[in-house]
């Protein structure tokens, strides 16, 4: 499933491609033929991201809002000839203007809403760490008082918006806590700290589309990012996730895996203590 820095990529490259312009909005498959017909003939304002939620304005009060699930995909490309682009797959929404096409397939969620139910969604949301103001204490207040795991926790999207399995697994591993300590049992310091550095970590996935979390790849990207030149990194190497069996970068143990909140956690039994 894509996590926050996708759909906040997303929301960047729609506004590169739309903002401004009044696209032709239809729906190829036909599954969303009278929501197209709503925003179609309206200009694009801008688009955002809330977590794994992406929001559309067009004008007039329309919001496109869309959730891309675990196989939803929203490709954009800048025409290469005069013409519309050919149909491939199932487009439940095409937004299309003289140079850019987009086109969303697979979705979760494609809907058009109000102004209120844009308020209404986000407010169900905690915090995002790629917001410009996200309030990480609305996290806290809830993992405080939970006798859920963290690992469980840092999944839920009321609890904490964007973090998808890969950020939790590796995050949990950078701070060395223990995925199955319950919520009511991880300290303020622990809980600033785990925000902090998904503060610092998720911007890096924006920049490079990958989820950089080892340390020498952190450093390569921020210099990168402060030369103002991102190399596409070839490879996502991670300190945990999807290396159950393999050795520990750190101490050489073995890591493990076990199903939590649906999905493969991953962690070093030996760095990542219960106590
Ligand atoms: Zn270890």
């Amino acid at each position: 499933m894509p996590e926050g820095h996708t759909l906040h990529r997303l929301a960047r490259d729609l506004d590169a491609a739309f903002a401004g312009t009044t696209p032709s909005v239809t729906s190829p498959q036909g599954k969303f033929t009278a929501g197209a017909a709503l925003l179609d003939g309206r200009e694009f304002v801008h688009a955002m991201s809330w977590g794994k939620h992406l929001f559309a304005e067009f004008t007039a009060d329309a919001w496109l809002h869309v959730h891309l699930g675990l196989i939803g995909t929203f490709t954009i490309d800048r025409h290469a000839y005069v013409g519309e682009m050919p149909v491939v797959g199932q487009v439940r929404l095409r937004l299309a203007t003289d140079e850019h096409t987009g086109d969303l397939r697979g979705p979760n969620l494609c809907a058009v809403i109000t102004p209120d139910q844009v308020e209404a969604v986000m407010g169900r949301l905690g915090p995002d760490p790629l917001r410009p103001d996200p309030d990480p204490e609305l996290g806290w207040r809830k993992i405080t008082r939970s006798n859920r795991s963290i690992a469980e926790l840092l999944m839920d999207q009321g609890v904490l918006a964007g973090v998808g399995n890969v950020y939790r697994s590796e995050v949990l591993f950078r701070q060395r806590v223990h995925p199955l300590r319950e919520g009511r049992r991880i300290k303020r310091s622990t809980w600033d700290a785990i925000w902090l550095d998904l503060v610092e970590l998720m911007p890096l996935g924006v920049a490079t589309g990958k989820i950089v979390t080892v340390a020498e790849q952190v450093a390569q990207v921020q210099a990168d990012l402060a030369a103002g030149e991102v190399d596409p990194l070839e490879e996502r190497t991670s300190y945990v996730y999807r290396r159950a069996g393999e050795p520990c970068r750190a101490c050489g143990s073995r890591i493990r895996t076990q199903v939590v909140a649906g999905r493969n956690l991953f962690w070093c039994g030996n760095c990542q203590r219960r106590s």
